[in-house]
């Protein structure tokens, strides 16, 4: 099994040289994140971590406290100076007016890599995959996961989708250093660019200029419900597989559940000043305060932690003692099975057994070797790029309103003139005018297209005078999007049925 480095912090690596122990901060977090930090901690220390814990609040109760984002200013401060955040799951609070602590601090410390290792530990934990071994590599600050959302008529809702190119840049290329550092032979891309030609369209081609930089590693590119579907039932066609957001956050459960349990799966987050290790499972509320939960997620990130603060050793000699105790079948409920495991323990329990193993190598899993299997490298960073030739050719505005699209129509059109034309309408995506079809569904949702004539230009002041004259009209838009050709290429989609 291929060990799970991150890269090298240059300070700690520095403090660690210097036998200086690093700073970490250190989050306990709620449901059954005390008990797995505290288990995880004690292995970290007794197999001679160097760090010094600076302890922080977050979670639940700091939320209740009138702290939206779960997380207090002074807490922001020793984040920023220790650098390294080690964090047990939290619960978020349900309903409005909160945000979520883990995509806060991601964004708000640019923590743009989630290096997700999935690996199969059979026979001793059960899995329908003996053999898996894949990494996911997560974008983590993009897609979906801005928060902006809109309620905008009686029926539609929208969150927005950003994906940027120093965004697409950044991940893809962390996935193939990544690949490089840790000797793997191919990195995948995951998108649904036949759907969303512009926002995954630009990652899967980023993905495809990266992947030209890196000759001797294999690339591919699958749409991502089929690859999903592969990823389920043959993962080990996969090495590295980098994502946008969203459906790296779905994968990398699903990947984790088929290798054997959510419970095992650690992740890195990883920034140019920053990083973040954690589990991937959540704060397993209904199992708190009992001392079942399964460690095993956040004692890998400490390892992954140790690496990556310059103490490979450590990590290598925790991992490698994790390892030897799943082979000896100590177990917690969640991988215990009979006649594979031999001895069911709690959370404190398991972390003595690992304890009792320091210094053992496994005897039938491949040994981790953190020291000699991966290269440091630096977090990548974007190319600047010139600004692209850009124009303003139309606007669309959306309109809330509850009409056929044909009256909608003769309305919107008397706010064309001989400039600029009415040249579609959409409800959903779906064309409705000009030649719509009687069995289209449409909700009271409305794109309306204006776009300058052939060789007249269109500019800002146009568009003003356009919404002013639908404001006297009484048309309730809610929404407007300006549509620029960048490099002549139009920077907007064209619309089904164009
Ligand atoms: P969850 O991952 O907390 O738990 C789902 C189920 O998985 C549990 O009921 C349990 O059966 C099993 N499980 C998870 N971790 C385990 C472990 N270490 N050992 C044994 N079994 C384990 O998911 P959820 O119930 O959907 O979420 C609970 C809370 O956690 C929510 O408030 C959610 O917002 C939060 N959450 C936090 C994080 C984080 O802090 N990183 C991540 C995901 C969810």
């Amino acid at each position: 099994m291929t060990p799970i480095v991150a890269q090298q912090h240059p300070t700690a690596a520095r403090a660690a040289r210097s036998a200086a122990r690093v700073p970490v901060t250190v989050a306990f977090g709620d449901g059954i994140g005390p008990e797995i930090m505290k288990a995880s901690l004690k292995v970290l220390l007794e197999a001679g971590a160097g760090i010094a814990l600076e302890p922080i609040e977050i979670g639940e109760h700091v939320y209740r406290d009138g702290h939206t984002a779960g997380i207090t200013p002074e807490s922001w401060d020793g984040l920023r100076r220790t650098k390294v955040f080690y964090k047990a799951p939290i619960t978020t609070p349900q309903g409005g007016g909160f945000k979520s602590l883990n995509v806060t601090v991601r964004k708000t410390l640019g923590l743009f890599a989630n290096v997700r290792p999935s690996v199969a530990y059979h026979p001793f934990v059960a899995t329908k995959h003996p053999g898996m071994d894949v990494v996911i590599v997560r974008e983590n600050e993009e897609d979906l996961y801005a928060g902006i959302e809109h309620r905008q008529t009686d029926e539609v809702y929208q969150c927005l989708k950003l994906i940027s190119r120093p965004g697409c840049e950044r991940i893809a290329r962390y996935a193939f250093a990544y690949a490089r550092a840790h000797g793997r032979r191919k990195v995948t891309c995951f998108t649904k660019d036949n759907i969303m030609k512009l926002t995954d369209g630009l990652f899967h081609r980023v993905f495809d200029e990266v992947a030209a930089e890196y000759p001797e590693i294999d690339n591919e590119h699958w749409i991502v419900d089929i690859g999903a579907a592969k990823l389920a039932d043959t993962p080990q066609a996969f090495d590295v597989i980098v994502m946008p957001n969203l459906y790296g956050d779905v994968l990398s459960d699903v990947a984790a559940q088929i290798a054997g349990s959510v419970g095992l799966a650690p992740s890195a987050n990883i920034g140019e000043h920053c990083a973040m290790f954690e589990a991937i499972h959540g704060s397993a509320p209904r199992r708190a305060g009992q001392d079942v939960a399964n460690p095993s997620g956040l004692l890998l990130a400490g390892a992954m932690m140790m690496a990556h603060i310059g103490q490979p050793e450590v990590a290598e000699r925790v991992h490698n003692a994790w390892l030897a105790t799943i082979e000896d079948g100590v177990h917690t409920y969640d991988i215990f099975k009979d006649g594979v495991s031999r001895r069911k323990v709690g959370t404190m329990a398991f972390a003595d057994a690992v304890i009792e193993r320091l210094g053992r190598a496994p005897r039938t899993l491949r040994p981790a070797a953190y020291a000699s299997d991966a290269k440091p490298f630096a977090v990548p960073r974007a190319t600047p790029r010139p600004p692209a030739r850009k124009e303003l050719v139309g606007i669309d505005v959306f309109v809330h309103a509850t009409k056929p699209a044909e009256e909608l129509a003769r309305e919107m059109q008397t706010a064309a003139n001989d400039l600029f034309a009415l040249t579609m309408i959409t409800n959903r995506g779906v064309k409705v005018w000009p030649n719509g079809l009687p069995e289209t569904f449409c909700t009271d949702h409305w794109r309306c297209r204006y776009l300058a004539k052939p060789g007249k230009q269109f500019n800002k002041a146009m568009a003003l005078e356009l919404l002013a004259h639908l404001t006297w009209q009484g048309i309730d838009f809610v929404k407007t999007e300006h549509l620029f050709t960048f490099d002549g290429e139009p920077g907007y989609s064209l619309g089904q049925g164009q």
